[in-house]
């Protein structure tokens, strides 16, 4: 469909510790750190960047993490798992994998006649690996600590938790042009996008479910992507026609964004494909340095001063071995 939302850009969650949180989905899940910044909002709280290689939109996890912060509270009106793809032949890697950090995890389970298992990363947000041949692999991070031949491809999809279906089944199909399909026990599938850049979107209906209360382990939006600038602004125009409130265009220094809640009360942003996170660093320095927006460097003392030091697993991170090669 022509001008239809072509995917998922990112996904941006709240964590406590920064230094957790980075061991976490770079030595365990073996993701990327594509940008080591701040929340431009906020300064004095990273923002973190985890993806593939070159930080291919659909591959983008990240956080803003708030040490000492609680757990949020699961409820409606939240994203309330994501899902990243994984081959197939992966399948025993990781669940061998998640055993020997000391993961718990649920599975294999099926849905939608895939397979997949969920666990939780330190600060209790829910995760899935999806078994599944991904139509496109992004650009696989070959000086990770997972085999390439095994590592997360791109996210799969999301699920999200909400109080009632209709009002936000028709703004993902009537406006976004989302495909529906038929329903799967207790939950309703939509596909976002087409081809490379296509998710799932799982709406799970909970009615009897306070409403979520965000802090650490929460996901905090998720964004949809768009290929340019002009695409971006027919999208701000098409979400007001809604009558939902949108945002302003807002850069963020790698993308563009606009920004409004779902009638479900998911903040939903949707994020333009360009510049892209090479902006300001070569490939191979992604992510090893804190970088700061033009409007934020007269601050960077400052920043650097307030954000409690962190240590990024770097070159050595290849050498990093296997547990089972450890013993
Ligand atoms: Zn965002």
């Amino acid at each position: 469909m022509k001008n239809a939302i072509s995917g998922i850009h990112h996904i941006t969650a709240l964590a406590s510790d920064p230094q957790r949180n980075l061991d976490f989905y770079v030595r365990v899940l073996g993701l990327r750190m594509v940008k080591q910044t701040v929340n431009f909002d906020l300064p004095d709280v990273y923002h973190f960047y985890y993806g593939d290689e070159v930080g291919t939109p659909g591959t983008l996890l990240t956080f803003f993490p708030f040490p000492g912060a609680g757990r949020g509270k699961r409820g409606i009106g939240e994203v309330s798992s994501v899902a990243f793809s994984v081959p197939p032949a992966g399948r025993e890697y990781w669940i061998g994998r998640l055993a020997q950090h000391g993961i718990p995890f649920d599975g294999p389970l099926e849905r939608f006649d895939d397979e997949l298992i969920a666990f939780h990363d330190p600060d209790g947000m829910q995760l899935e690996l999806v078994f599944i041949e991904s139509a496109e692999s992004g650009q696989i991070w070959k000086d990770g600590p997972v085999p390439v031949e095994f590592a997360l491809r791109r996210f799969h999809g999301v699920t999200l938790t909400l109080g009632i279906l209709q009002p936000t089944a028709s703004l993902l199909t009537d406006t976004m042009g989302f495909r529906i399909l038929h329903p799967n026990g207790d939950f309703v599938r939509f596909l976002a996008g087409t081809g490379n850049g296509q998710a799932a979107v799982d709406i799970c209906i909970r009615p009897t479910l306070p409403p979520a209360r965000q802090s650490a382990g929460s996901v905090h939006h998720i964004a949809w992507r768009v290929p340019d600038d002009s695409t971006h602004r027919l999208w701000q125009k098409k979400i007001a026609d809604t009558g939902l409130p949108v945002t302003e265009i807002v850069d963020r220094q790698y993308f563009h964004s606009i920004y409004y809640n779902e009638p479900g009360g998911v903040l939903f942003e949707i994020a333009t494909d360009p510049p892209g996170f090479l902006i300001d660093e070569s490939k191979g320095q992604l992510g090893t340095r804190l970088k700061l927006p033009p409007w934020l460097e007269p601050q960077r003392k400052l920043s650097e001063q307030l954000l409690p030091p962190v240590s990024l697993p770097g070159i050595s991170l290849a050498t990093i071995h296997e547990p089972q090669e450890q013993g």
